[in-house]
């Protein structure tokens, strides 16, 4: 199901104010994934299997897909932060912040066109000082904000099937967003 035009245009105005650097609407259908990006979460990342807004916790890839296909559309959109030297890590995660603010804010405008939502976005979960994983249920699940790369989204081929730029330059990191949504009131 496509977005009307008119709540397209109130989106869009209401991003106008917010640092976005590019966007792109996709279907769902387009969205690339595959199991691969799960191995390179369980070898690479510390977050791994210590959070509800990663895997294992978010389910399978397929799940993962699955759960996403149910959804109209995706909204992605990048912002993108300076730092002196793109080669230190902790430099580029400190910039992570201001895109997690940016993403809330962009799923705050769907939600207010009545669009049910779900963010992800470039980080793990951080709503609580320890995550309830895996004793007890998530504790804001519609809040938190899983990881794109722990859904099994391959970045670099979505910012292709946008005309996204995956990269802006030497010292500029670039962070991407994704807000899936369905009309609520269909
Ligand atoms: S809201 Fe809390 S319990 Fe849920 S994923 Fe985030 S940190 Fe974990």
């Amino acid at each position: 199901m496509k977005i009307q035009k008119d709540r397209k245009i109130n989106i869009e105005e209401k991003l106008s104010e917010l640092p976005v650097v590019q966007y792109a609407w996709l279907a769902c259908s387009d969205i690339p994934f595959s199991a691969r990006v799960r191995s390179i979460c369980r070898e690479e990342c510390p977050r791994y299997g210590t959070s509800w807004a990663c895997p294992p916790g978010v389910g399978s890839v397929e799940a993962c897909q699955k759960r996403c296909e149910a959804y109209d559309g995706v909204f992605v959109f990048t912002t993108v932060a300076e730092v002196t030297d793109a080669a230190n890590m902790e430099e580029m995660l400190a910039t992570r912040g201001e895109h997690e603010m940016v993403t809330r804010q962009i799923r705050d405008i769907f939600q207010e066109e009545a669009f049910e939502t779900l963010a992800l976005s470039g980080e793990s979960c951080a709503i609580c000082q320890t995550c309830a994983y895996p004793d007890e249920p998530c504790r804001c699940p519609d809040q938190m904000i899983p990881c794109i790369e722990g859904y099994g989204i391959v970045v670099p081929l979505l910012a292709e099937k946008t005309g996204i730029e995956f990269m802006n330059g030497g010292n500029i990191v670039t962070w991407f967003g994704m807000i899936l949504y369905k009309c609520q009131d269909k």
